[in-house]
């Protein structure tokens, strides 16, 4: 490896991996560093499978997040919902900065997704097969409206398709075409898995550099800069740990907080292969909301150990739950606040699954079965590391920039300072694709 590269950048999940590769493309010299191995989409680039982390809460509710190249977005649903309106302005207000608003994220967004991805946004109820249909008819049968073109407003109520990230036949991470190719492309970017990044090495109010724990044994490397994109809550801790004690403090109290959906999810077996959506991994059928109560039903048909099945999951969009973390060993403390919205949620499913059109495909087996019972897994993590205007209340700042620290950024979903109601996944795109492209000037 180059001797101080102009850039440490820390996670190589969706956040990280298109820092590192934004920042290559455009001439800076990127050591990009990640705790966990490489999924077989990588395996060219030399390591072994990615993992999945589930953090136990002290409710048993688990965090679940992906470790190794390719983060979470290698064990993520694939949904690919833009954001809405609503969410970006909260952001935009928070941040006092028209950066983070609906126009620029979104026009960032196209940008990026034109320059670097694949993505199919499947509209017709068709291409999920007959299972697809057989969902969307059974929510217009039970009435909700038919929703036509994708799911962009917290007001958009009924039954239709999602977009979600496909490539030919199988679901896609993000990565793949971002991080892959540019591993291959560019020598100016250089990826260590199995590689902890331990602490952000600190002095005078400015970061030098990164201490890293690894099959390199443990070392300091010497950068430029440091872009933290370790995930939420990953990049908060590494902050607890790195910053003086002063502002330490301070961010314990404010970055404890991160805010979450739920989602249980009901694997039905015995579904017929002929039922079965033309895509080898996941293929998200159908949605309702209900007024109100903002919540989603989604249908995926897909392979579970190998077998056609399918899975249930419910969401509460305005779940607004948060977590609190401890210490780093104490179990990160979850309030939960919306049981009643995913109640709701089980009764609208179970709607579902009794109307004609839905058993036909299924049979009666699904009968019964008490299914979303208790919530089990949370997901879109965001917050920890706040973005605003105000440093009583921010850990970074419009520019992404640790507030009180040169040289040091996040830019990963941490930084979202308020409840994002949507899926994360192409919000984490648009962080890191704004740094990658502002960064750039601070190259050392
Ligand atoms: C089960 C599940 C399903 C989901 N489905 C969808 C969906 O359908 N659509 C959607 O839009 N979103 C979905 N999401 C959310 C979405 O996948 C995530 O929000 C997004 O991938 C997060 O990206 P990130 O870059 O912020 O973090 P991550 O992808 O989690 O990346 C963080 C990376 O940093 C590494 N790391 C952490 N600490 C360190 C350290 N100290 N040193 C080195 N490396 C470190 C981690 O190993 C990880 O690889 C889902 C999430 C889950 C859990």
């Amino acid at each position: 490896m180059r001797i101080d590269p102009d850039f440490i950048v820390v996670g190589a999940g969706t956040s990280g991996a298109v820092v590192a590769t934004e920042l290559a493309d455009r001439g800076a010299r990127v050591l990009l560093v990640e705790r966990g191995g490489a999924s077989p989409r990588f395996r060219a680039a030399g390591a072994r499978m990615s993992g999945i982390r589930t953090e136990a809460t002290n409710t048993g509710v688990k965090l679940l997040s992906g470790v190794g190249v390719g983060g979470t977005s290698e064990l993520h649903g694939g949904i690919a919902l833009r954001g809405f309106a609503e969410d970006y302005a909260r952001w935009e207000h928070r941040a006092e900065s028209h950066e983070w608003g609906t126009e620029r994220c979104l026009a960032d967004l196209d940008d990026y997704l034109v320059r670097r991805e694949l993505v199919r946004e499947f509209r017709d109820a068709s291409d999920f097969g007959a299972f697809g249909q057989g969902f969307i008819e059974a929510g217009i049968s039970s009435g909700y409206p038919a929703v036509e073109r994708g799911f962009d407003s917290l007001h958009t109520l009924g039954v239709g398709v999602m977009p979600v990230l496909q490539t030919t036949g199988g679901r896609h991470a993000s990565v793949a075409s971002t991080l892959r190719a540019a591993l291959t492309s560019t020598s100016a970017l250089e990826t260590w898995d199995h590689t902890e990044a331990t602490r952000v090495v600190i002095r005078n109010g400015t970061a030098l550099g990164v201490e890293l724990s690894g099959p390199r044994g443990t070392t300091y490397v010497r950068g430029g800069a440091v872009v933290l994109c370790a995930g939420s809550p990953g990049s908060a801790r590494l902050l607890r740990r790195s910053l003086p004690e002063a502002q330490a403090a301070n961010l314990g109290r404010r970055a404890g907080v991160i805010r979450n959906h739920y989602s249980r999810w009901k694997v039905i077996d015995g579904l017929e292969e002929s039922v079965m959506p033309p895509t080898n991994l996941f293929g998200l059928a159908a949605a309702t909301y209900e007024d109100g109560l903002h919540l989603r039903v989604e249908a995926f048909a897909m392979a579970v150990r190998d077998r056609p099945a399918l899975v249930l999951s419910a969401t509460s969009y305005t779940s607004n739950s948060e977590i609190e973390l401890g210490e780093d060993t104490d179990p990160p403390i979850l309030r939960m606040r919306d049981s009643q919205a995913l109640q709701r949620a089980m009764e609208i499913a179970d709607g579902l699954l009794g109307e004609t059109s839905l058993e036909s495909l299924l049979g009666s087996g699904h009968r019964g079965r008490p299914w979303l019972k208790r919530v089990r897994s949370a997901h879109h993590l965001h917050g920890g590391a706040p973005m605003g205007s105000d440093p009583e209340g921010a850990t970074v700042d419009a520019d992404l920039r640790v507030i009180g620290t040169d040289r040091l950024w996040v830019a990963d979903l941490s930084t979202v300072p308020t409840l994002f109601t949507n899926n994360t996944h192409l919000l984490a795109l648009v962080i890191g694709y704004k740094a990658g492209k502002a960064l750039v000037t601070e190259k050392a």
